[in-house]
């Protein structure tokens, strides 16, 4: 039973740890699948925006601008830096019509005002000839910024490139007719700014719902855990109780058998005296048997169960009298130290079920090895306070609050010589609770344990003082 729950509880948690990993793993993948559809949604608007015959003919103007340039270019009349910042000043002029143009654009096609675009010129080829003569730029030089927004370009998702070919002819320095082939490449961008932050928009829904889903299972699981180890106490609580009252029970059972064998015996028919003795066993183990059920019925009833006959009590006096008479049953190596301070407050308790508890307690204390015991009552922070203490073998820390628990006995190796039901404390402390008092416990391993019981001062007093 043991080795079965702690497995199915490392199977809870491993099988936890899994559905969180692929839930994890699934958010991630939507995260991603939707950062895709989104970029692939914006590309497609934006080309429906710059493909058009209005920007091909703003393009077509600057590019035939920059043709234009070429023979000066040819024939030494200006360097090359100066025909590549003509394009790119050519182009700049037409940028704030194109920027206007794509405003619209973006709000024709619902575009998010995130979205920035931006066109280069990658690569210009100029052949003379049929001969690669010029490469004004390649893709390792910087481009030459045309329409757009300039941002940095490894920031940009690219969105399209295509080539254009065009030949210029022109008379070159010799006078002579020639034609230039220019080729040009040009590459369209966009960026998307504060993408994630959309993207988290977008499933914020989603987030959400897988959130409350694995709070829930979590819920679930630590619940369903709970309840296994409650239910597992319980079963180790319940075999530890059968293991007592059958332990309890066989004693006076076989005392009882052979009691009933000997009186059933002829020789015992013809004597009396055997005869009684028998009978008297018969007695004595029936009583025992009859008060082993009554513990277990008096003793298992909860503290709303106990109807109290409360009386207006000294506790100094009577835990005098309970003292005295309860010191007559200890054996002589016990050591009783009483220590009962006069008190003149009366308290209402009921008598018989009092003393039930306080001997209970003091039973327990000889029964686990105190040798030296200690009773004192005194008033302190206003209320009565009576504690019984013992140098027997003390209470570990984790039990200490489970021993006011139904049927619960501490199950350590050296334990399982004192006999017992495990119902004493339980009974004590509801006892004390239908006294609207508390019962603790303060005890350390193998140094031995004190008990606590307090009751209000039952008129609210608050400067009464020990006399
Ligand atoms: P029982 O005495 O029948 O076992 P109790 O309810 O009186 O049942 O006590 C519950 C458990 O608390 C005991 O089994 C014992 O382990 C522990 N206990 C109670 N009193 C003491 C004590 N004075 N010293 C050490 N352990 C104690």
């Amino acid at each position: 039973m043991k080795i079965k729950s702690k497995l199915l509880i490392v199977g809870a948690i491993l099988a936890l740890i899994a559905l969180t990993t692929m839930q994890g793993y699934l958010i991630f993948n939507t995260y991603d699948l939707r950062k895709k559809s989104y970029a692939v949604e914006s590309r497609t608007k934006i080309g429906s925006i710059v493909k058009t015959p209005y920007v091909d003919s703003l393009s077509w103007n600057y590019r035939m601008e920059f043709v234009e340039k070429i023979p000066e270019y040819k024939n030494g009349i200006i360097t090359k830096d100066s025909l590549l910042n003509s394009l790119e000043k050519f182009s700049s002029l037409k940028n704030d019509t194109f920027l206007d143009y794509f405003k619209k654009g973006a709000e024709y096609y619902n575009l998010d005002d995130n979205i920035q675009f931006k066109k280069i010129a990658t690569s210009i080829q100029l052949s003379e000839n049929g001969e690669t003569e010029d490469l004004l730029i390649d893709g390792k030089d910087e481009p030459i910024f045309l329409l757009g927004t300039n941002f940095p370009t490894d920031e940009g998702l690219i969105i399209n490139a295509w080539n254009w070919t065009f030949d210029k002819d022109y008379t070159n320095t010799l006078n002579q007719e020639s034609t230039v082939d220019i080729k040009y490449r040009a590459t369209i961008y966009m960026k998307i700014l504060n993408w994630d932050t959309i993207i988290f928009k977008r499933l914020l829904l989603l987030f959400f719902v897988a959130f409350l889903l694995f709070l829930f299972i979590i819920l679930l699981v630590t619940y369903s855990i709970r309840n296994l180890l409650k239910l597992k106490r319980i079963s180790d609580i319940k075999t530890d109780f059968i293991n007592n009252i059958t332990h309890e029970l066989k004693t006076p059972l076989a005392t009882l058998s052979i009691a009933t064998k000997t009186l059933t015996n002829k020789f015992a028919k013809d004597n009396k005296d055997i005869a009684k003795d028998s009978i008297d066993t018969i007695n004595r183990q029936n009583k025992r048997l009859q008060n082993l059920i009554d513990q277990v019925v008096d003793n298992s009833v909860g503290y709303n169960d106990i109807n109290l006959n409360k009386e207006q009590v000294n506790l100094s006096s009577f835990l005098k009298d309970l003292s005295e008479d309860y010191a007559l049953t200890l054996p002589k190596h016990i050591q009783f130290i009483k220590s009962i301070s006069d008190v003149s407050e009366e308290v209402s308790v009921d008598q018989f079920y009092f003393s039930t508890a306080i001997v209970n307690i003091l039973n327990n204390a000889v029964k686990f090895e105190g040798s030296v015991i200690k009773i004192t009552y005194q008033i302190e922070n206003f209320e009565h306070i009576i504690s019984i203490s013992d140098n027997g073998i003390g209470i570990s820390k984790k039990n200490k609050t489970l021993i006011f628990g139904k049927f619960f006995r501490v199950s350590e190796k050296n334990t399982h010589n004192f006999k017992g039901l495990g119902l004493g404390l339980y009974y004590c402390k509801q006892i004390i609770n239908a006294h609207k008092g508390t019962l603790d416990v303060k005890s350390r391993k193998n140094e031995g344990s004190t008990f606590f019981i307090k009751l209000p001062l039952s008129n609210g007093k608050k400067n009464l003082i020990s006399r």
